[in-house]
């Protein structure tokens, strides 16, 4: 507690996960002898640095920016950047150590890390973003590598800041290391599929959960929370599989369309026009209501996919939605469900994802993206989102086999807690103590 003092989150994310690795030790003894969870719980390095800037007014300003390397027993470090005024180190800390665990449950050689900057990008202008961006990759990349670390998008950071951060990266190094960042451009190094796979991932694992209870999303009534990268793209699968979804958000409020969001004004307000949601109404026009603030999670749906931000469906909305029918919850964001939202959920018998399980594809497509790179290649959408969905399949059946086999069957918390540690843990143990 005192080691890590007001970082909130970084608590939280921890002791869900150490809730589930009581089970691990009563098997694996050796694990504790070497204070395995202890090391899996202090990032191997953490860097602070300003990042001073212009504005378009000329004047200077600060920021603060953040890099945490967690943990590089399976690969170099991996995790997104996000640009936010909310980010501080707490909060880059727990995203790192559940990408850590995330990484291993994607069977593919990645490390943990995340980064960020407490820059808020909203209402700044292109060429700000780009200052911005510059400025913060000047002291980056010391840090970062093909084999060291390798960064990608996260909340405010998409293609236009990773291609602004690779071209200074790509001067400052006089390299061309295409697999330094992931998300890039398709014009130099990016992987097709990549921007979608976050969303397609998440709505994939749903998919799988629901044909466990011999179900589908076909027919059914979605909620997507928030309007960004990811919740794009869970609407656009969600649509594929024949859901419906009514409502998305961003923080000033949500959309209700009971006829089905129509996806391409979303895409027309968020990737084209970088405006705000409640510009749907004047778009669409009759049959469709904005609600400024409020909860999105009162709109009464069978299937709830929370895809904004960390803590943002309280136990309170996890009472409304079990009180309207809801069959089951996937994270597409990280940790957006508080902890007794999650505990009323499974008292409920609702199926529940966490995100280090149901939001993994978008990591495993960056690191399919390295792979590309590494191999100076560049697969078709086909090939791509194949490996994606056969990796969401893999990571679903295996929090699920590891929860029977741990005595918690239907639990994908404990499976997907128990199944990312493990492969951390042995890889570490194989190492010795570093
Ligand atoms: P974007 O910046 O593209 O979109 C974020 C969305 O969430 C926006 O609609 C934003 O609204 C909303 N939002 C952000 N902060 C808040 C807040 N405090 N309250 C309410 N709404 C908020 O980010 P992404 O879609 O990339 O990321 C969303 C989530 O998914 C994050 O938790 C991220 O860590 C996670 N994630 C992302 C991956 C990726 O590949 N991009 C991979 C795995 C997880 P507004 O515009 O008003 O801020």
């Amino acid at each position: 507690q005192l080691r890590n003092a007001g970082e909130p989150e970084f608590h939280q994310a921890a002791r869900e996960v150490l809730e589930s690795l009581g089970r691990v030790i009563t098997k694996h003894p050796e694990y504790s002898e070497e204070a395995l969870i202890e090391r899996i719980c202090e990032p191997e390095r953490q860097i602070i640095f300003r990042v001073p800037w212009i504005d378009d007014s000329g004047q200077v300003r600060i920021n603060r920016g953040f890099r945490v390397q967690f943990n590089s027993a399976l690969g170099p470090y991996k995790g997104g950047i996000r640009f936010h005024p909310s980010v501080n180190i707490g909060i880059i800390k727990f995203l790192g150590f559940e990408q850590t665990f995330k990484n291993a449950l994607t069977g593919l050689p990645i490390g943990g890390g995340k980064g960020g900057s407490d820059f808020n990008p909203r209402g700044r202008s292109d060429r700000e973003i780009m200052r911005f961006c510059q400025s913060f990759m000047i002291e980056l990349h010391r840090h970062i590598g093909e084999y060291i670390d390798v960064p990608a998008g996260d909340i405010g950071v998409g293609g236009r800041e990773v291609g602004y951060m690779f071209g200074m990266y790509k001067r400052l190094t006089n390299r061309y290391e295409a697999g330094v960042l992931t998300g890039k451009g398709l014009s130099f190094g990016g992987s097709r599929a990549r921007k979608e796979a976050t969303g397609f991932g998440t709505v994939y694992f749903t998919q799988r959960m629901l044909e466990t209870k011999g179900s589908g999303l076909d027919g059914k009534r979605c909620v997507v929370s928030g309007s960004g990268n990811v919740a794009i793209y869970a609407i656009e699968k969600i649509q594929k599989f024949g859901g419906k979804v009514v409502a998305c958000s961003d923080s000033d409020g949500y959309v209700v369309d009971d006829a089905g969001i129509d996806l391409n004004i979303i895409k027309e307000i968020k990737e084209i026009r970088r405006g705000r949601i409640a510009e749907y109404v004047e778009l669409k026009g009759e049959g469709c209501r904005y609600i400024k603030g409020g909860s999105i999670w009162d709109v009464p749906c069978e299937v709830a996919l929370p895809c904004a931000t960390q803590n943002e469906l309280s136990a309170d909305d996890a009472k409304t939605l079990i009180k309207n029918g809801i069959i089951v919850v996937a994270e597409g964001a990280n940790m957006p469900c508080k902890p007794e939202a999650v505990r009323l959920f499974q008292e409920a018998n609702i199926m529940f994802a966490p995100g280090k399980a149901a939001n993994a594809g978008g990591v495993a497509t960056s690191a399919l993206e390295m792979q590309q790179n590494a191999s100076r290649d560049s697969w078709t959408f086909e090939k791509t989102e194949d490996r994606l969905a056969e990796i969401m399949h893999n990571i679903h059946d295996a929090c699920a086999q590891t929860a029977e086999e741990y005595d918690a069957p239907g639990d994908y918390v404990i499976g997907a807690n128990i199944a990312g540690f493990v492969r951390v843990a042995e890889a570490m143990r194989a190492m010795g103590v570093i």
